[in-house]
């Protein structure tokens, strides 16, 4: 199977094609899930898809699938795909790029005249990026059970226009049925980390995702006046916040490889420059592939803002505010990916996702795999996302590979 190979040029090609929907001035893309911009690029897609043969459905919360018949249709489809819509201000390959790489690899079957066992099926994803409805992830999400249809469907952006109403009206609400059985699911995906870029490596194999658990701390002291408070007898709620940030940042230095810790939002009461401040809330995001870590990291915090607080005199409450557990991904999906780099003789690297993906929800319902390639400066979510032509061919290949591999068994 060495010789049959993606047209890099013909992905790069239609890649550029897609950027000029919705493109910024600094070089970027903005198509807002479900905004008239999100019509116009899976309009493309479509066409794209029907030109290429397939014949094309769409679900109720707006997910488009794809599908090249295979030799046995009852077969259910080994699927591949990702997310069209961007941030504000996003680049012209995150989500994009699995979307066209899946095109890519019916387009390169047609051309070899390659009749796959089960079917193939592209699928873009509705409203990947949360940015114009929260939560991130929400066409994945509802597929594979994780939110209920009408909750989803009901969710408003900030001018009160709900998803469902929106989806309808760009075109987009369909019939097909939700959830449908699914033999494989593999997303090519950029990095969105500077990780392979710096190991020089175009073809990381994803094993899995990281878990994340979600804190909430409140740390209570006693406002006072900034003045006649003497130093000794203060019970500054900021400065045992902190001592507790320190401790957050600690606890992920302690548990590398691998683990992430984070304070990203901080508020402080009452926010006067003259007054002690009588209480803080701040937030804690951890994340680590493997559970047992998780659970480490979670004692060391509860610990840490104890110790802390009596020290200080302050009084801590820590509520674990949302958690996700590490998603491993399925062995024969990794080894499929695995092969393929092997095959086609790409450097690679076995890695874990940081951020979420779509992926990450359809490993509940389907084995999953996942193929990073390397973005240049691991910077994404910016206008000035950027890949290199041949790194994204050598995800395609892979790709291609992979979905062979598990279509034909
Ligand atoms: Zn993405």
């Amino acid at each position: 199977m060495k010789n049959i190979q993606i047209k890099g040029d013909r992905l790069w090609d239609s890649l550029m094609e897609m950027a000029k929907i919705g493109a910024t001035e600094k070089g970027g893309n903005c198509r807002l899930a479900a905004s008239d911009l999100d019509k116009q690029g899976r309009d493309l897609f479509v066409r794209w898809c029907k030109e290429a043969g397939c014949t094309v459905t769409v679900d109720k919360i707006g997910n488009i699938f794809a599908r090249r018949p295979g030799k046995n249709n009852d077969l259910p489809p080994v699927m591949t795909g990702s997310h069209l819509d961007t941030q504000p201000t996003g680049g012209r390959f995150d989500g994009v790029y699995g979307v066209l790489a899946g095109l890519e690899v019916v387009r390169t079957l047609n051309d070899a005249g390659i009749e796959t066992e089960s079917p193939v099926e592209v699928v873009v994803w509705t409203n990947e990026e949360g940015s114009r409805f929260s939560p991130a992830m929400m066409g994945s999400g509802v597929f594979a059970g994780v939110f209920p249809l009408e909750e989803i469907q009901a969710k408003q952006d900030i001018d009160g226009l709900k998803l469902g109403d929106e989806l309808r009206r760009i075109g987009y609400e369909g019939t097909a049925t939700m959830g449908k059985p699914v033999k494989a699911y593999f997303e090519a995906h950029i990095e969105q980390g500077p990780i392979l870029e710096a190991e020089k490596k175009p073809v990381g194999i994803v094993t899995g995702a990281q878990g994340q658990r979600w804190y909430e701390v409140t740390v209570v002291g006693q406002e006072a006046h900034a003045g006649p408070t003497p130093m000794a007898v203060r019970r500054d709620a900021l400065v045992g916040a902190s001592r507790m940030i320190q401790e957050v940042n600690r606890i992920g230095l302690a548990n590398q490889p691998y683990a992430c810790a984070t304070v990203g939002f901080l508020q402080v009461s009452p926010n006067s420059r003259n007054v002690i401040p009588g209480r803080v809330f701040f937030a804690v995001d951890f994340r680590h592939p493997d559970d047992a870590v998780l659970t480490k990291m979670d004692k060391e915090l509860r610990e840490a803002c104890a110790k802390i607080a009596a020290e200080a005199g302050l009084e801590v409450e820590v509520s674990e505010f949302w958690y996700f557990p590490p998603t491993p991904f399925d062995e024969k999906c990794v080894a499929a990916v695995r092969e393929g780099a092997k095959l086609y003789g790409y450097d690679n690297m076995e890695i874990v996702s940081g951020a979420g993906h779509d992926a990450v929800y359809m490993a509940k319902v389907a084995p999953t795999g996942m193929i990073f390639v390397p973005c240049e400066g691991g910077i994404s979510h910016n206008e000035i996302e950027n890949a290199d032509p041949k790194d994204l061919e050598a995800g395609g290949n892979v790709l291609l590979h992979a979905m062979l591999e598990r279509a034909q068994g």
